[in-house]
């Protein structure tokens, strides 16, 4: 087994199926924004160009939501998989305080800078 104790991999598993839970909750929610906007429709003091400004934020969060949802999925499958916690890029473990700010963290922090980086 790696550096995490099975109490605490349990741990980030309830917070992983929680935030899963969350995330599809928000995407439903979104989807039903993310409307087309009805040009022709009476819509208050909001603006036309509001409107439209609204659906595209509404569809960038959607966008990263998504992405997220795949990362705590991906982190699902290795806890599954017995190998959570590890960086998918180099291996090596991923630290302990990084997980519980973000259970689904998918690369220690080495590689995180190495990517953002220049
Ligand atoms: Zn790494």
């Amino acid at each position: 087994m790696g550096h995490l104790t099975k109490k605490q991999i349990e741990s980030f598993r309830q917070r992983l199926l929680a935030a899963k839970r969350e995330i599809e909750g928000l995407l439903q929610r979104t989807v039903s924004d993310a409307k087309p906007v009805d040009l022709n429709l009476p819509i208050g003091r909001l603006s036309r160009i509001d409107a439209i400004q609204m659906r595209s934020m509404s569809q960038m969060n959607r966008y990263q939501l998504d992405i997220r949802r795949q990362q705590v999925d991906a982190s699902l499958a290795d806890v599954a998989a017995g190998r959570y916690g590890l960086c998918r890029s180099c291996k090596g473990p991923i630290g302990l305080g990084r997980l519980e700010v973000l259970p689904e963290s998918p690369f220690c922090v080495d590689c995180q800078e190495s990517f953002e980086g220049t």
